[in-house]
């Protein structure tokens, strides 16, 4: 797609910048990022907008808005271990690996995890390690992590996340009450719990032991 980095410039002022995210760090990574290899030729325009799009078994990609907002509340930098819950389209998972050390992203969708694998080995990111399998209880042979996001929603804060959390580390994931769903941070001190509610969100149920059932 010969034109896509004017319409990277495009998505980024239209759908991150006039939102109030400002994050010079979160920007650069989404800059140096050509979206539409994420998703079906078909699509390859419209994933320069901020629409959700179908990446095949009933799941999408996220719209960038969000993306964006869950990075910038990471507070990445290249000393943190992340884990991923959620591959989907590896497109998250391209921006947390550029500004951090280290990506573990799992994904219950086997055909999904491979396909992003090949797209994310094809861009040359060498810091991401493939699982599939279920991520609702986190993942806990390469705990703890300074950072945890899941990209799917569930129905409370699963317990083993926190344990899998450093000290001082952040968790962002949606989470649905009564029908209604909102994005979470959650940041331990000193084992203490502090949670926020930063936005409305919209995601696919994740599906698993702590998840919803399939
Ligand atoms: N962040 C992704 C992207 O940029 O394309 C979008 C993720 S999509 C909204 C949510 C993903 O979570 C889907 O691919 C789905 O298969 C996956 N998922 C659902 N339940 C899961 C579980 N228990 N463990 C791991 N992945 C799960």
């Amino acid at each position: 797609m010969a034109n896509y980095k004017n319409l990277i410039e495009k998505m980024i002022n239209l759908y991150i910048i006039s939102n109030g995210i400002h994050d010079s760090a979160v920007i650069d990574a989404i800059r140096s990022i050509p979206r539409h290899s994420f998703v079906e030729e078909s699509f390859s325009e419209l994933s320069y907008t901020d629409a959700p799009l179908p990446i095949g078994h009933k799941q999408t990609i996220s719209g960038i808005y969000t993306a964006a907002l869950m990075t910038s509340v990471l507070e990445l930098n290249k000393n943190h271990k992340v884990l991923e819950i959620g591959t989907g389209s590896g497109y998250q998972t391209a921006i947390l690996a550029n500004l951090a050390s280290e990506v573990y992203t799992i994904e219950r969708i086997r055909e999904l995890s491979l396909k992003s694998r090949t797209i994310l080995d094809n861009l040359d990111f060498k810091n991401i390690t493939f699982i599939i399998g279920d991520g609702s209880i986190g993942f806990k042979e390469y705990a703890p992590y300074d950072r945890i996001i899941v990209t799917a929603c569930l129905s409370e804060i699963p317990k083993s996340l926190i344990d899998q959390l450093k000290d001082g580390g952040i968790i962002v994931m949606p989470v649905e009450i009564d029908y209604k769903q909102n994005i979470f941070v959650i940041k331990k001190n000193n084992d203490k719990i502090e949670k926020k509610i930063i936005a409305s969100a919209n995601f696919v149920k994740l599906i698993g032991k702590s998840g919803f059932a399939a």
